[in-house]
């Protein structure tokens, strides 16, 4: 079946004893047993629930893996596949990473005694040259947070597994609906569910996705271990998300190619970063391992931080806020919203300048995003 259908029935079928079309929402937290040791497959909620498990089933069957697993958050997620190293071990990352992941790197998982080296992703020899002999697992995002670049993930797979490493794509930026990693050689993704998979701004989750199944009992293991499960209520609405994202993300590209090319000639703006231009450096690359290029757009403008407050405060349909991936357009500063917790030196090392912003385009009017930046642009 196609991913548009997968999207709507897989792991979704009617209830069998009300016939309700849409999976129940399972707020129990435990289960009846009908003897010691036997019961019907769920016995507590952190462990297994049957609205998550519709989740997990369609989470799977949209980035074409044996096994999926839903979290309370993205982080969680990533926290979770981070629990399979242990002191001593060493992991590679990619430089443009999601914040929040770069933390969890420094302030959490190091103290664990696993330290991180971060190589510029434009040179998959900078991998070769980062990896020890203790190098356990390498963690990418392709496209990028938030310079928007992109890693050929089928090259990578190949070196990794040449050296024993486990690779990790962060795939929250592309949506299963663009890049399928696990097709490509990746061995585990994930997802901020929070994004595009929920895609309405009114949850936090994430997911981890893998054909491994030696690494998917490890993993499971942990969910439950760690306990950082979604709410049956989360699960839903992550499930009814997902249904609907096929024709979000053809809009949100359709509008986010609209609007890049348009900033792309504006007088204002100095610089754009979307793979869906020909001007892109890994435009090529783009092409050939995703099937779309997204609804992210970043742009460097003109002037400094007074240009950027001018048009952060001047947008009326571009909300200034953190996060991506919904209906709305968002505006983002990262050098003070999602990348503030880097310091000053790293961030600027890693490009993210001081007139950078990104939008998170959304699927309202392309015409009327249109007039909004235009505006906000304009002199007077
Ligand atoms: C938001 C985000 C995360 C973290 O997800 P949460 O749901 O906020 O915990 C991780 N990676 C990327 C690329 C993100 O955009």
């Amino acid at each position: 079946m196609e991913f548009e259908t997968r999207a709507i029935h897989e792991g979704q079928k009617p209830d069998p004893q009300t016939g309700a079309v849409i999976v129940p929402i399972y707020l129990t937290s435990t289960y009846e047993q009908e003897a010691i040791g036997q019961h019907k497959g769920y016995e507590y909620s952190r462990t297994g629930n049957p609205t998550r498990q519709a989740l997990e089933d369609a989470l799977a069957s949209l980035e074409n893996a044996k096994f999926g697993l839903a979290f309370a958050s993205g982080l969680a997620a990533t926290t979770t596949v981070l629990s399979l190293l242990k002191t001593g071990d060493h992991i590679v990352a990619g430089d443009d990473l999601y914040g929040g992941t770069y933390r969890l790197l420094e302030k959490v998982v190091k103290n664990w005694g696993v330290d991180t080296t971060y190589v510029d992703i434009d040179n998959i020899h900078d991998f070769e040259s980062a990896i020890q002999s203790n190098t356990k697992l390498i963690w990418i995002e392709t496209p990028t947070n938030p310079l928007l670049k992109i890693i050929d993930i089928a090259a990578l797979a190949n070196f990794a597994h040449q050296n024993n490493i486990i690779l990790v794509v962060d795939n929250t930026f592309a949506s299963p609906y663009f890049q399928q990693p696990l097709n490509l050689g990746a061995d585990i993704v994930v997802h901020s569910t929070t994004k595009y998979l929920g895609g309405h701004s009114d949850i936090i989750g994430g997911a981890v996705v893998t054909s491994n199944e030696e690494l998917y009992q490890q993993l499971k293991f942990y969910q439950n271990a760690i306990g950082a499960v979604p709410s049956p209520f989360d699960s839903w609405l992550v499930l009814r998300g997902i249904k609907t994202l096929a024709v979000r993300m053809r809009e949100h590209e359709k509008n986010a190619l609209f609007l890049a090319k348009y900033l792309e000639k504006h007088p204002k703006v100095e610089r754009i970063y979307y793979p869906g231009l020909p001007t892109h450096e890994q435009y090529h690359l783009a092409k050939e391992q995703m099937s779309g290029f997204g609804g992210m757009i970043s742009l460097e403008l003109k002037g400094g931080l007074t240009e950027v407050e001018r048009f952060a405060s001047r947008l009326q349909l571009f909300l200034l806020a953190e996060s991506l991936g919904g209906v709305e357009s968002l505006l983002c500063y990262p050098a003070k919203m999602t990348h503030g917790s880097l310091p000053e030196a790293e961030r600027l090392k890693r490009g993210i300048k001081d007139n950078l912003v990104r939008l998170s385009v959304g699927i309202e009017h392309y015409l009327d995003l249109q007039a909004d930046v235009e505006n906000a642009l304009a002199d007077k």
